[in-house]
């Protein structure tokens, strides 16, 4: 059977060419970037090399940016790192209610150390607004944190409207754009952010490497002990191979993603289109305009979408869902509550995200797919009889 990943939200694969760079890495280059000798240089280079490409997709200077182990680290990195920092002129920090968990659960164990956190609300199209924003800036802000791109449902935030706000109260700005580099322009002074988090693994890059963009100036306090690598900022052994994957990802994102844009924007606007015609009560959460080229999440009302991932998997078919039964706690997604729908409307999401293996063709045979997935289950609920 033939399989077809529409999850890109979750993971990528690797691309060949990124594979094809790292491999010397793990063998003949192995080399500790710390090292003085032939060895150690060689990776020294290749380390400096790839800073180079990375901050090149972003339009940062190479010494603005620092590799991590991924996301969630660079989020721990830039919520931490500034609040600990700063902690003596205020305590108080901004973000919304539609982020990454780990922007939340960092924001909650903040919390649990005496700093005060706001969560802001969207509107039913995920959006934050720059009002709602201003008017939550207290006097002990020392920062906010606004994602770039949702991961559930690809609401693409007004990040250079935000910016602006932050710029002009002095405050600093974080952004999780792990799911918008390398999909949509992310020119860091375009956003006007003076943190980035960024992942690899999202952008057909190997797992468990990524990266923060800090701003020349924005001083923050690092939370790994050790060697002092990376400024200070993050030590640790240098993952070479993992740093020269991410760099050779960034590159070849940037050289695609104008053409990637457009195919999967068209892609995704077939596919929705064609399963909206055939299937009643059903609709898209989120916004259609400002939202990543690769994402749909539907809403189907009188089905489980865990019912229709599985019927769907079955037929060699990947995508996610946001309904309470797929989460290990047993509630509903908060993305899609913050958006004002019912416990019940969540739970027949189904969230579709593609990349650069997909075709028209698989669309077809997609969309047919959850036409006829949505129609067996409601035939066998009850509530899809109407009673
Ligand atoms: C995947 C993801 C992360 C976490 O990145 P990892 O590299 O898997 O730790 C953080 N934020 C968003 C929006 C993500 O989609």
């Amino acid at each position: 059977m033939k399989r077809i990943y529409l999850d890109h939200s979750a993971t990528t694969p690797v691309a060949p060419e990124v594979l094809e760079a790292m491999l010397p890495y793990f063998t003949e280059k192995f080399g500790n970037a710390s090292s003085l000798h032939s060895f150690g240089l060689e990776a020294k280079q290749a380390l400096e090399e790839s800073r180079k490409k990375v901050a090149g997709l972003l339009g940062a200077d190479p010494e603005e940016l620092i590799f991590t182990s991924g996301g969630t680290e660079s989020d721990n990195l830039a919520l931490k790192g500034i609040a600990y920092r700063n902690k003596t002129k205020g305590r108080h920090i901004i973000t919304t209610s539609i982020e990454h968990p780990a922007i939340l659960e960092t924001c909650r164990k903040l919390e649990t150390e005496g700093f005060d956190v706001t969560y802001l609300p969207v509107n039913s199209e995920g959006l934050i607004e720059p009002e709602t924003l201003e008017s939550a800036i207290k006097s002990e802000t020392i920062l906010i944190s606004v994602m770039h791109a949702n991961n559930e449902i690809g609401t693409i935030q007004p990040l250079e409207e935000i910016g602006k706000i932050a710029a002009e109260k002095e405050i600093y700005l974080h952004t999780d754009a792990v799911q918008s580099v390398g999909k949509i322009s992310t020119d860091v002074n375009a956003l006007g952010v003076d943190l980035l988090s960024l992942s690899s693994h999202k952008l057909y890059g190997p797992k468990g490497i990524g990266a923060l963009y800090i701003r020349k100036g924005t001083r923050l306090e690092s939370i790994i002990q050790g060697g002092g690598h990376e400024r200070g900022l993050r030590s640790g052994t240098e993952n070479i191979a993992g740093i020269v994957g991410l760099a050779r990802a960034a590159e070849l994102a940037g050289e695609t993603m104008d053409i990637e844009r457009d195919r999967l924007t068209w892609l995704r606007d077939k596919l929705a289109s064609q399963v909206l015609d055939k299937v009643k009560d059903a609709w898209i959460n989120g916004t259609m305009t400002n939202r990543l080229p690769g994402n749909i999440n539907f809403g189907f009302r009188y089905v489980e979408g865990e019912s229709l991932l599985l019927f769907l998997d079955s037929k060699g078919i990947a995508v996610s869902t946001g309904s309470a039964c797929s989460s290990k706690k047993l509630e509903p997604s908060h993305v899609l509550l913050s958006l004002g729908l019912l416990p019940e409307e969540c739970h027949g999401s189904l969230r579709i995200t593609l990349g650069r293996s997909n075709t028209e063709e698989d669309m077809d045979y997609v969309a047919q797919s959850i036409v006829e997935a949505v129609e067996r289950f409601r035939a066998i609920s009850a509530l899809g009889r109407g009673a």
